[in-house]
């Protein structure tokens, strides 16, 4: 990569801290400037914020943004700290065992329809809790379930598993799952919190 601004390269450094009074009270963040298109607003490990702006961008657009969200923000943080206590990660083997017997309780469902039992991959993934590779016949399922409870890593088992009929989210997708699983937007939300909980215990 041939970069521009030799001076801008690498890390952007440690962010300035700043404070804006919003109509929710005052809220202190972290502002960072780096080669960013678009202003980017970020909730870390204990509600910490942290907003990215362009180089160029005036700090005064930085806190009018952090105003406008002062209600997402507040929201955000409540999310965060209601979220429930999770488990560590088990050990490599237990995650397998525990992700295998989600995927060995939900199948049962499946395969009258026709699914044929996948091959299971676990991955520590960021943004996702699984993927259907209906193509080569595989699922993989994120190991941060295992540290979820039961009934939201068999949902998110049977999600992949019902992409094996339907491949996008269409309504045949939905009507399948509401006819397999009829609480599994319920357990959607749960997983929500639970994403929540993993991101108050993040490290960084
Ligand atoms: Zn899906």
């Amino acid at each position: 990569m041939v970069s521009h601004h030799p001076a801008r390269r690498g890390s952007p450094g440690p962010g300035q801290t700043r404070m804006v009074d919003t109509p929710g009270g005052i809220i202190i963040y972290t502002l960072v400037r780096k080669r960013v298109k678009n202003l980017n607003l970020r909730m870390g490990a204990g509600g910490a914020l942290s907003l990215s702006i362009p180089y160029g961008c005036p700090d005064s657009r930085a806190d009018q943004m952090v105003r406008e969200k002062w209600a997402w923000i507040t929201a955000a943080r409540a999310r965060q700290a209601e979220a429930p206590e999770l488990p560590p990660l088990p050990s490599r083997e237990k995650c397998r065992e525990m992700l295998e017997e989600a995927l060995a309780r939900v199948y049962p469902l499946t395969a009258p329809l026709g699914v044929v039992m996948p091959e299971l991959k676990l991955r520590a993934m960021r943004s996702q809790w699984g993927n259907c590779h209906w193509r080569q016949g595989y699922i993989t399922l994120n190991t941060a379930l295992a540290r979820c409870p039961e009934r939201l890593r068999d949902y998110v088992a049977l999600h992949e598993l019902v992409h094996f009929l339907h491949h996008d989210h269409g309504p045949g997708f939905y009507q399948k799952m509401d006819a397999l699983m009829p609480d599994w937007r319920q357990r959607r939300k749960e997983l929500k919190s639970c994403v929540a909980a993993l991101e108050r215990q993040e490290i960084t």
